[in-house]
């Protein structure tokens, strides 16, 4: 069976036009517009995705967020008016996959669910150990990274912070995120020493370090590893 998207959504345009942009996909889609229709089709229906909309009439997207990380891990791409950095990180942080600002392109939301979906069918099979792109070949199980052909030393802790973003290719990490999951929770809140690290691994790493191509910076929430 193919994926079935719950679009949580109480503007009845917005939801119409994500479903009708998934529909011409072929992808299969249910609507909820309110957090208990939600919780409903969630718990009745074999929901895959879930494009979910914070501010609800009966409660807060966060809500269900959580909710659901107490029993699934199914990806949640967030879509919402709420543009601030600390809400985006907010969201993340409860466990939801991507975040898209309202007013978003449906071409910028079928390419992040491309992105999940990638993501998530790479979770059956075996851990995937060696990433190629354009200029960079990086041997996670090798520890090794070639960058144009050279091979480049890592400390420790840079390449677990690279292969942390590799294994989340196309997602943003919350600098909470990326913090705890290198260096436990000691350094909760050190994005300056999480932003040296990263200057460093973009000089060894990218072409022009002014303007990454492979660690993009979302400002004021984290980082995400891409192909731009
Ligand atoms: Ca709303």
């Amino acid at each position: 069976m193919g994926p079935l998207f719950l679009i949580v959504e109480d503007d009845l345009q917005i939801s119409n036009f994500i479903k009708f942009s998934l529909d011409s996909q072929g992808y299969s889609c249910l609507e909820a517009s309110t957090g208990k229709a939600a919780l409903n089709a969630l718990a009745n229906e074999p929901v895959t995705t879930i494009i979910l909309d914070l501010g609800l009439p009966d409660m807060d997207g966060l809500e269900i967020i959580k909710k659901v990380r107490t029993f699934s891990d199914l990806p949640i791409i967030v879509v919402s008016a709420r543009d601030q950095d600390a809400e985006k990180v907010e969201a993340l942080d409860a466990g939801a996959d991507d975040y898209l600002t309202k007013p978003f392109s449906i071409k910028e939301l079928l390419a992040r669910i491309r992105v999940i979906f990638r993501h998530t069918g790479a979770q059956d099979k075996e851990v995937q150990s060696v990433y190629k792109f354009a200029d960079l070949e990086i041997d996670l199980a090798k520890h090794r990274v070639m960058v144009r052909g050279k091979e480049v030393h890592f400390t420790p802790i840079e390449f677990n912070v690279l292969a942390l973003l590799l294994k989340n290719y196309g997602k943003v990490l919350t600098h909470k995120y990326i913090l705890k999951e290198v260096w436990g929770s000691a350094l909760d809140n050190d994005v300056q020493s999480l932003r040296v690290f990263m200057a460093n691994i973009r000089r060894k790493l990218e072409e022009n370090p002014a303007k990454p191509r492979y660690i993009i910076t979302e400002v004021g929430v984290g980082y995400r590893f891409a192909d731009e």
